[in-house]
């Protein structure tokens, strides 16, 4: 049997290498595992010796310096224990396969040494493993008997099997995922580019061609609404292609183009995540919640015109009534409308 640590961690590991962030937390629970990982024994039964860890060797490794020139004191500040905790403890509820979880009966979680302690003495902490049924706050979200809450929304992220691919995502996208310093990246961005500029060019074409009219004695109908589709192709180039695109180089998060969702599907949305080795990863996913107004769907739609941000979560019911914010990072949003709901 495999070592159910073992499997959880690397589980944990590779679910952290999927949803890579650049927050320190993330960091340093990646620096834990990675030392964990190297000495786990794979398959000699649930034996398990912690592999414990002070600040200071975790801030020594995330520094890249040796463990002299580390001042304990700034280690102490930089590092919180409890924050680290509580964002291993949101990841494995929002991010970490729940079947996975479930099946092992287990979550992954730090412990802290509670002897030693006090001020001066550096605590001890490691990896170890809870029964899964410890995982509370999204039980506690379900709960039947807890007052209405409309004020707050857990979003989750759709796995990008879930979405149907469209020719133009199956041309760029390998399994949902699109490096941007690759070929097909780089032309991808060089098609953004053009498009661009093809649309600044009818757009001038169609103005000269507007002016000088009646300069153009031999002009069939048929002909002068041709040039003038081209007005309306431009349009929706931009509003379906570009748009989206600059806005996911510029805000990390766009809702898909249409060409590259597929028809059938209803939501799709491109997340851009900075790789574990520093390149641009565009990734096709979907965030959806259920609105706790009226239960149902919510994905996220463009902010305009009623709200200020960007990208919102709106109820496919009353999309203009039930908005929350969005925040990819913790995924959680907001009820922006009237607070009369919340009462
Ligand atoms: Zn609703």
């Amino acid at each position: 049997m495999k070592n159910k640590y073992l499997e959880l961690f690397e589980n944990l590991s590779n679910r952290l290498d999927l949803y890579h962030n650049e927050t320190k937390n993330q960091r340093y629970v990646q620096i834990m595992l990675e030392r964990r990982l190297k000495s786990l024994p794979e398959n000699e039964g649930d034996v398990y010796e912690p592999d414990k860890i002070t600040r200071k060797i975790i801030y020594a490794i995330d520094k890249n310096v040796s463990l002299d020139d580390i001042d304990s004191k700034e280690a102490q500040q930089q590092i919180n224990i409890r924050k680290i905790q509580k964002y291993l403890s949101d990841f494995v509820r929002t991010q970490m396969d729940s079947e996975i979880l479930n099946r092992v009966g287990y979550i992954p979680v730090i412990k802290v040494e509670s002897s030693r302690g006090g001020r001066g003495n550096e605590k001890a902490f490691w990896l170890d493993i809870e029964p899964v049924e410890l995982l509370l706050p999204s039980e506690a979200l379900e709960d039947e008997d807890s007052p209405d809450d409309y004020g707050e929304i857990i979003y989750v992220r759709e796995h990008s099997s879930t979405i149907k691919p469209s020719i133009l995502t199956r041309i760029f996208f390998k399994n949902g995922e699109l490096k941007m310093y690759s070929p097909k990246g780089l032309l991808l961005t060089a098609l953004m580019l053009i498009s661009l500029l093809v649309d600044i060019l009818i757009v001038l074409f169609a103005v000269l061609f507007i002016i000088f009219i009646k300069d153009l004695p031999s002009l069939s109908l048929t002909t002068a609404l041709i040039i003038l589709a081209f007005i309306p192709f431009a349009y929706m180039n931009f509003i379906w292609f570009f748009k989206p695109l600059h806005h996911l180089m510029t805000h990390r998060i766009s809702k898909a183009p249409l060409l590259f969702a597929n028809i059938n599907t209803d939501n799709a949305d491109i997340e851009m995540y900075k790789g574990a080795d520093g390149y641009r990863i565009a990734r096709i996913t979907a965030f959806t919640s259920i609105c706790p107004i009226c239960t149902a769907p919510i994905e996220l739609a463009d902010g305009k015109p009623d709200q200020k941000q960007p990208l919102v979560g709106r109820c496919r019911e009353a999309p203009h009534a039930h908005v929350y914010s969005f925040d990819r990072m913790t995924l959680k949003g907001y009820f922006s409308g009237h607070k009369g709901y919340l009462k």
